[in-house]
Order: structure tokens, then C-alpha cells, then sequence
């Protein structure tokens, strides 16, 4: 199987022209949460977001509640893909409120996995950085990601300080 050719093109900050000192902030946020993460290789972290600038939920890629992670196999490629839930599903699962209207900013491309946990739950807005270039195994997953973004109408702002 050949590699697929990436073909996410977002939204630029020069194109918005709003990236204010929440919006790093935010990220700042989203990259001490992923500090967090016990994955040894992939420290993911997500932060909702409301329009009065309040963070409603954050979520960094971890075992699920309740599950081991003390346990070195579960931390094993490809045994830990089936353990690892992803940053962006943690943040939906914990949020408390409808996160409906609201901005996720996550400090990795998102997944197609958790692009439609995005979907599914209203978020509108997705402030990430473009997907890892040097990862061509991910580049199916981005693509169908950014498919369901844009035929969803999402707001897809890349990321960059
Ligand atoms: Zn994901």
C-alpha cells in the first residue's frame, strides 16, 4: 500500500488575524496537561474552551479509569494503542456541561477517531498544530479527519506561537 499524500490545508493565523494571549495561554495549558501523560513517546494534552474564555474540561492521553498503567507491556507498540485513550476523548469525556459552540485547542493534529468525538459533541472550533509531517502512518487518519471537519463546517486554525 502506498502512503497517502497529506491533504490538510487549515485555517492560518494570518488568515483569522485573532490569536490573542488566551489563545497561547491555552496551549500552554494543553502542553502542561500532555506533561502529564505516562506515554513514554506521545504526550498529548486538549483544552475546551468557552466563548467567556473559561476552561470547561482538559484531558491528556492516559489509560482509562480504572485501568492498570503500572503494567510496562500495556506501554508496548502496538499493545498500547488498544490501552491509550487520546487526549481530545478524555477532554469530551470529563467536560461536565454541553461542550456544543465550543473551541478545543489540542497541541497534536487530531486523530480521525477523536475528530469524530469533535463532531459528535458540537465542537466548532479546533486550534491544533498542522499534522506531524515526518509521520506519513498517520497521514490517512489526519486526512480523514480534515474531511469530517470541513464537511462538518469546523473551524480548523493551525497552531503556532
Ligand atoms: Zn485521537
Amino acid at each position: 500500500m502506498s502512503t497517502p499524500k497529506l491533504r490538510v490545508s487549515m485555517q492560518t493565523q494570518a488568515g483569522l488575524g485573532t490569536f490573542s494571549k488566551w489563545t497561547h495561554r491555552f496551549m500552554d495549558v494543553a502542553e502542561m496537561v500532555a506533561s502529564w501523560s505516562k506515554d513514554e513517546f506521545t504526550k498529548v494534552g486538549a483544552v475546551i474552551v468557552d466563548d467567556e474564555k473559561r476552561i470547561i474540561s482538559t484531558g491528556f492521553n492516559g489509560f482509562p479509569i480504572g485501568v492498570d498503567d503500572e503494567v510496562p507491556e500495556r506501554h508496548e507498540r502496538p499493545t498500547k494503542y488498544f490501552f491509550f485513550e487520546h487526549a481530545e476523548r478524555n477532554a469530551l469525556n470529563f467536560a461536565n456541561v454541553d461542550v456544543a459552540g465550543m473551541t478545543m485547542v489540542v497541541n497534536c493534529f487530531p486523530c480521525a477517531d477523536c475528530m469524530r468525538g469533535v463532531l459528535q459533541n458540537g465542537i466548532t472550533t479546533v486550534l491544533c498544530p498542522e499534522p506531524d509531517r515526518t509521520r506519513p502512518d498517520r497521514f490517512a487518519s489526519c486526512n480523514a479527519a480534515y474531511d469530517m471537519a470541513m464537511d462538518k463546517g469546523i473551524s480548523l486554525v493551525e497552531y503556532s506561537k
